[in-house]
């Protein structure tokens, strides 16, 4: 169990909303903006990253910040509860 804590309000310890990252790597045509292909995973040209980022992340369902888990896990570990 890992306790949260919002860093913007401060207060918040209860209600999150967990976004979960769902990744679609496309490639779009650069004048017109049209999506000219949708590539699945080891699909990916030589140029174009994978996405690296966290598989989710955390809103604070009070002030609507929205930051990395570890954000909020930091937070509520160097701000405990009746310090
Ligand atoms: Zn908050």
């Amino acid at each position: 169990m890992t306790a949260y804590l919002c860093p913007r309000c401060k207060t918040n310890r209860s209600r999150f909303n967990k976004l979960e990252q769902k990744v679609t790597s496309i490639k779009m045509d650069p004048e017109s903006g049209e999506v000219m292909s949708i590539m699945g995973e080891g699909e990916m040209d030589p140029f174009h990253m994978e996405y690296r980022g966290p598989d989710y992340r955390i809103q604070c369902a009070t002030c609507g910040e929205i930051a990395d888990e570890e954000t909020f896990i930091q937070f509520a570990r160097s701000h405990p509860r009746g310090s």
